[in-house]
């Protein structure tokens, strides 16, 4: 699942694919071990490790 939670305010959402793929990409580019975005709602900023976004990404031709 793509679901990330964010530890201060416990909002929930579900990453869009491209996002996963966008920030999997920055993370390369940029040689990071961690892709951060801010909670839509309380914007507390929320770090993905990238293994997680790795988990996250479906198999190459998985259409889900
Ligand atoms: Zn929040």
């Amino acid at each position: 699942m793509r679901d990330v939670r964010c530890q201060r305010c416990g909002h929930m959402f579900t990453l869009a694919r491209d996002l996963v793929d966008a920030a999997l990409q920055e993370l390369e580019e940029t040689e990071q071990d961690y892709y951060t975005l801010e909670c839509l709602r309380c914007r507390h900023v929320i770090k993905i490790q990238r293994s997680d976004l790795e988990r996250m990404r479906p198999p190459e031709g998985a259409d889900s």
